[in-house]
Formats: structure tokens, sequence, C-alpha cells
């Protein structure tokens, strides 16, 4: 990255403002940096739809930090670069005979981007992926390194930190023995009647919708290799003849394999294979967490607009997640499940859309995913969180002069 103003973050609907971009190849360098810096956030890979990542000061890479990745098999953890990207890191786990839990739909993304965002994959067994960190290693406003494990009093705040507590530089992850799975897909699921037991029939669920009438258009099931193969017919569903795509119109090469086909974890947890482009690749995304019970009647007022999310609306997903206790995580204290939208990419057109869908979803206390498009007012995000005047003391401490602030952080956690 050189110090043109033109960065923008992987969907293009941000461009940074950052003074300048910066590649650290060291932890001393990146201390020093972050020390001299009045101003220092980190970019993971940039997969966030939110103004999230963005600073006015130094925006920091940590790409070409030295690649740590230490497994502990006695403890059966790994200690692992923040820059890293799940991709550069979970086929070693899977050669050493180990697993995460869960990962998110697509292995591009770097595993501190997604642990300071709240990013989940589906499951109602899983919880979001930070939840898998037993301790963090940052870089603190002095510029000195401190590490906080699980079981400090400030662990539950300094996950899903949105970027603001530091510069982290590792994360030790909890791993269990690795395992297989095989995804199949079903079509023309009717109705929403059945969503809940869909979600619990499986290791990771997800349903696709277009909205374009009351029902889901894929069921994608991720089930573990030891579970009896589903049927060909399935609540009225239909298990599909070839690999498919979620997004109309996209090879479904770009997909991790299907048809029942047995493979590792980290093959068929993400939707999408790392060398290929994820999703539809023009788009703009939002999610909302919801308490899992109040799933179906969500839905049912959701179909209430379908005529208005349809035209703007490439495909909507729903997940399912456990519940955990992350201060800021989407998922805090609730079993929850997830309503995904990827957008067309018109930020114009989406945006009443984006409203249109928050006033529904309002009354079912929907957090909104903080690395997506969300408008929800500050006011209203304060009650989704009762942790949250927690997580703006904890930054308050350990940041009193805002280095790691931004609009964003201000806006919702201000000082
Ligand atoms: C195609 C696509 C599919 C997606 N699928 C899912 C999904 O399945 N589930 C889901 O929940 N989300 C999903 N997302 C959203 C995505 O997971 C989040 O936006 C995530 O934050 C992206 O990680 P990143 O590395 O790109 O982070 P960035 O967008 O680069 O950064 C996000 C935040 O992390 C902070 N950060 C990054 N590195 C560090 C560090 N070292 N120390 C401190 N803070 C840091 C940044 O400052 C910023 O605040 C998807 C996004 C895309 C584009």
């Amino acid at each position: 990255m050189g110090t043109s103003a033109s960065v923008t973050n992987w969907a293009g609907n941000i461009v940074f403002g950052a003074g300048s971009f910066r590649r650290p190849d060291s932890v001393p360098a990146l201390q020093e940096l972050v020390a001299g810096s009045d101003r220092i956030r980190a970019l993971g890979t940039g997969h966030s739809f939110s103004p999230i990542a963005d600073t006015t000061g130094d925006l920091v890479s940590l790409a070409d930090l030295p690649k740590i990745a230490h497994i502990d098999p006695d403890a059966a953890t790994v200690t692992v670069s923040a820059g890293a990207r799940y991709g550069e890191v979970t086929g070693m786990l899977t050669a050493a005979g180990f697993a995460l839990p869960n990962l998110g739909s697509l292995p591009h993304i770097s595993i501190a981007g997604a642990c300071s965002t709240g990013t989940h994959g589906s499951g109602n067994g899983n919880g979001a992926l930070a939840t898998a960190v037993s301790a963090v290693e940052l870089v603190g406003a002095d510029g000195e390194l401190r590490t906080v494990r699980r079981g400090d009093a400030e662990f539950a705040g300094s996950l899903v930190a949105l970027g603001a507590l530091g510069i982290v530089t590792t994360f030790t992850l909890d791993l269990r023995p690795a395992f297989d799975l095989r995804q199949w897909v079903y079509e023309g699921l009717r109705g929403f009647d059945d969503v809940e037991e869909v979600l619990a029939a499986a290791y990771s669920v997800s349903l696709f919708t277009y909205w374009e009438g009351e029902g889901f258009e894929q069921v994608w099931i991720k089930q573990r290799d030891t579970d009896p193969e589903p049927p060909l017919r399935w609540l009225g569903s239909t298990r599909a003849d070839g690999p498919r795509h979620m997004v109309r119109g996209v090879d479904p090469r770009h997909c991790t394999p299907q048809l029942g086909v047995v493979g590792p974890w980290n093959e068929r947890l993400p939707h999408f294979r790392l060398e290929f482009t994820p999703s539809s690749g023009e788009e703009l995304q939002s999610e909302y967490l919801l308490p899992r019970g109040s799933l179906v009647d969500a839905l049912r007022a959701l179909d209430r607009i379908r005529d208005t999310i349809a035209p703007v609306l490439q495909v909507c997903e729903i997940r399912s997640i456990a519940a955990d206790d992350l201060w800021l995580s989407l998922a805090h204290e609730r079993d929850s499940a997830a309503v995904h939208f990827t957008w067309v990419a018109d930020t114009a057109a989406v945006l009443p859309v984006v409203a249109a869908v928050e006033a529904v979803l309002e009354p079912f206390g929907a957090r909104p995913h903080w690395g997506k498009v969300f408008g929800i007012e500050p006011d209203a995000v304060r009650a989704l969180w009762p942790r949250l005047p927690d997580v703006e003391r904890l930054l308050r401490r350990h940041d009193p002069a805002g280095k790691f602030r931004n609009a964003m952080v201000d806006r919702y956690l201000p000082a």
C-alpha cells in the first residue's frame, strides 16, 4: 500500500481517509509506530462494509509481520498471527489433526478482523469466531505489548473490540480434534414454519431466499460425516442434483464441494473457496442478529415488505449462532438467528431499504453486524448491548487520548 488517498475496502464503498498506510515488518517496528502516532488503526483484509477500519491517522496492515502459527498439542491451542487469514492457517491445523469449531462463509478474512467485528458462521451449537480465542496479545496506546487471557476481568471486553483497544498481534485459539463434514444443498423449502427445525438439523445450516416468495430457494446443510445421510426429499424440499451457488448467475466452482462429498471441516464450513472471489464480488451487505426464538415472527414481518427488499437484493441468508458472554458480540447473552442481506452494489438504492428492514426488525431487538452496512442510531444501538458502557470504560482506561478511535467508534461508543 502506498500513500494514495484512494485505498478502499474490498467492496469499494469505503474510501479510507487515512493520512498514511503503513506495513511494519516486525512487532518492535509496529510498537514504535503505535507509540509515535496520534491516531492509528489496524486494517485486516478490508472485507468490512462499514467504516469500522477507517482512521484519519495511520492505517496499519500486519501482512508483512513474520507469520506465527504455533500449535501446542497438549493444551490443544494454536497461537497465530492476528493478521493471518483463516485460509492461511486452517490447512496446517487439519494436517496436525486439529480444527477450529467454526468458520465464516469465506476463508479470505483476517482472524483479527473477524474477531474484532463479531464475525460468525452458523450452527445452533457454534459460537461466533471470537469465542474460540483464549488469549489476545496487543500493542496498547503506549506502544507496549500486553496479553489478556480468558479469566481476566477485561477479557470479555477485549474481543469484538472494534479495533479500538489496540493493534492485536497474536491470538491463541482453542482447538478440537479435526473432523469431517459433508455438504448438501436442498431446493424449494416452502414457508417459514420449518425454519427452526431446519437450523437444528445439522452442525451448520444456512437458508437462502431472494424474497420473491414465501420460503427458501436453497438450504445448505453441513453435517458431520458420522450423521446419517439425509433423505432425497426433506420437508417438501429436494436435494439439488448438481453444485449450486447461492447468488444467481455465479459459477458454483467458487463454492466448497457439495453433493455430500466428505471432506475436512476447513473445506466445508466456508461457503467459498480461497482461490475464488467470495459471494458475488459486486455487493453491499447488512446483517442483524435476533433472539433465535423470534426468527419465524421476524421472517413473517420481513415478508410483508418483500416487494421493497427484492429489487435491491442478491440473496438473503439465515444462520444461527450460540450465545456468548463477549460484551460487544452480536450474540451476547442470547442464542441468536442471523438475517443477512447481500445487496446490489448501489449505496443510494440500498440505504432506504436498509432503513425499512431495520424498522421491521427493531421490535425484535435486532443487533446490527459491526462490519456491515447499518443505519441504526447510537441511542438504539446502546440499548441493544447492555455491556456497551463497560467497553467505553475499558477504552477510556487503555486509550485515554483516543489514539485508536475513529468516527464510527466515536459515534457508537463516545469517549
Ligand atoms: C464476501 C464476504 C462474506 C462475509 N461473510 C461473513 C460471514 O460469513 N459472517 C460474518 O459474520 N461476517 C461476514 N463478512 C464480514 C466480515 O467477516 C467482517 O467484515 C470482518 O471484519 C472482515 O475481516 P477483515 O480482516 O477484512 O477486517 P477489516 O474489515 O479489515 O477490519 C475490521 C475491523 O477489525 C479491526 N482490525 C483488523 N485487524 C486488527 C488488528 N490486528 N488489531 C486490532 N483490530 C484489528 C479493524 O480496525 C476494523 O475495526 C463477510 C464479508 C464479505 C466481504
